[in-house]
């Protein structure tokens, strides 16, 4: 057949080198690479007699599960576009995404029937417990380039509609020789695949760079902390991915003190800011942590912490990916990155090319060949700190205010677990700062005040704290600030000013 280099080929292509080995396990089930290749191949023709022809989109709705590698590679050996959902998301919102897409088909396993269903209209179902029954046709033969859409991944929606950035196969393999490049991932890897995977972070920063290079990966459908742990000591796992607030209730978690982590030589975090004495705990137990600094849009890596640099700089997101370059932005002229923060700029053969069926926010998103990442970050010797996003910044009284700058510096206390801060219309300033605080002993308002105002600027400290018992979070353990921000105006905007 025609050339096929695309990530669809990848299982195929690597059961030609080690059939063998295992590609991936979950329970008490686990997939060599020829059975997978052989699966998916099968999958394809399946997929090809319900219909699918290339460039048509499959949507996947589901918890992590080996059925999702099937789907995506079965899918993208169609030259189909492979569109994984979030399944915390409501029926309404499934349904918008659906539409959004033009998915032909749906494939969705048992944990989403509920959610299916209140989801409409829908295109084919596929269930995925219905995979081995289903006749499968020819399996089809496209023509696939690394040019290709492979992909179709919505971020996370903090603000405004949510929107698909389109990844091509050649961002995708980009970002695994990236990933390659940056550490090392070796054919004897087990790694568990704990961030959800229709995000980034859950597929790009270690799953299909395990997959690429021979080693196995085994998908976690829910994340518990303890199950987790044990896990690790179990199957002498080497790596994982996570994102920080998992790394976080990890190392508070009773088990943590007690289990063997010593098999995990490298593990990679990313997709929020981490708190220092989190990053802390993990590097004192001897783990080798990396942070990754990316986004939807770039595949997702940006860049990353490295093994050598990371002691010097716990809480740094790293220095660039291989084949990936960064520029800032100040008063719409590119600039080097330096000290002075600016939004940072990101090109490279793993940073996308537009959005789906979004041809004016592909325009905005774009400065010349640059992307324009929505992040203001400063540099120290090469090394990249994301300073906070360009739309959280709050501006009081003419005065910048970072609100990560001011939640790190609250959470240098015992007392606070976390915090959020966000702006709110005032009066008299403009802007002014609401911090929403999650304790775990007793604080009161005027000690957090006291500790805020020593170690901040006056117009840094918000006007208004608010204890809570947790702060609202999404499926990646992001805060979600537009929720926040809603309740805050409701609460405090209305009250006058002093
Ligand atoms: P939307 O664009 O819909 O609001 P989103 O930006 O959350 O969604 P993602 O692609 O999931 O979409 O997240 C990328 C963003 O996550 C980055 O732009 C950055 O703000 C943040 N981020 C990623 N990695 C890090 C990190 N290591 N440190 C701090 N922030 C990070």
């Amino acid at each position: 057949g025609p050339a096929n280099t695309g990530v669809g080929s990848w299982p195929a292509r690597r059961a030609r080198i080690s059939p063998h080995r295992t590609a991936l396990v979950q329970a008490d089930r686990t997939l060599t690479y020829a059975e997978l290749a052989q699966r998916v191949e099968r999958l394809a023709g399946t997929l090809a007699r319900l219909g699918v022809r290339p460039g048509d989109r499959v949507a996947y709705l589901g918890v992590n599960d080996i059925s999702v590698f099937e789907t995506l590679f079965a899918t993208a050996s169609c030259g189909a576009i492979f569109v994984p959902l979030n399944y915390r998301l409501s029926g309404t919102e499934i349904s918008y995404m659906l539409e959004d897409c033009g998915a032909t088909l749906l494939v969705h396993s048992a944990d989403a029937a509920e959610l299916v269903a209140s989801a409409g209209p829908l295109p084919r179902v596929l269930r995925t417990e219905d995979f081995d029954a289903e006749s499968s046709g020819e399996p089809p033969s496209p023509a696939v380039t690394l040019d290709d859409p492979c992909l179709l991944l919505y971020t996370s929606g903090t603000t405004g509609k949510p929107k698909a950035a389109v990844l091509t196969h050649g961002n995708l393999t980009w970002n695994t020789v990236n990933q390659l490049a940056h550490f090392d991932v070796l054919s004897t890897d087990r790694a568990l695949c704990i961030a959800p995977l229709f995000h980034c972070v859950g597929l790009g920063q270690i799953t299909l760079p395990t997959l690429f290079k021979g080693g196995s990966v085994e998908p976690v459908a829910k994340f518990d902390p303890g199950a987790i742990l044990a896990r690790i000591a179990e199957a002498r796992i080497t790596t994982f991915s996570a994102v920080p607030t998992m790394l976080q209730m990890m190392c508070q978690d009773p088990a943590w003190k007690t289990t063997d982590v010593s098999s995990l030589t490298c593990v990679l975090y990313g997709g929020s800011p981490v708190q220092e004495r989190v990053a802390r705990a993990w590097l004192d137990r001897g783990v080798r942590l990396l942070q990754g600094y990316g986004m939807t849009e770039a595949s997702p890596g940006v860049s990353m912490s490295t093994h050598d640099g990371t002691p010097d700089h716990p809480v740094s997101a790293g220095v660039p990916h291989f084949f990936t370059d960064v520029a800032g932005l100040s008063d719409e002229r590119i600039t080097p990155l330096g000290a002075e923060p600016a939004e940072l700029l990101v090109r490279g053969p793993n940073v996308f090319s537009g959005y789906w069926n979004r041809p004016q926010e592909t325009q905005a998103g774009f400065t010349g060949e640059w992307f324009r990442s929505g992040d203001v970050v400063r540099s120290d010797d090469g090394w990249i700190h994301v300073v906070d996003r360009v739309k959280d910044l709050i501006i009081s009284g003419g005065e910048n205010v970072y609100p990560a700058e001011v939640e790190a510096v609250a959470v240098q206390l015992d007392e606070v677990e976390t915090c959020a801060v966000v702006g709110v219309p005032d009066e008299r300033w403009g802007e002014v700062g609401v911090a929403y605080v999650v304790v775990r002993a007793e604080l009161t308002e005027a000690a957090l005040r006291d500790h805020l105002a020593a170690n901040l600027a006056r117009y840094k400290v918000p006007k208004h704290v608010v204890f809570v018992e947790s702060l609202p979070r999404n499926a990646t353990g992001k805060v979600r600030r537009v929720e926040l921000r809603t309740r805050a105006a409701a609460t405090f905007a209305q009250k006058g000013f002093d």
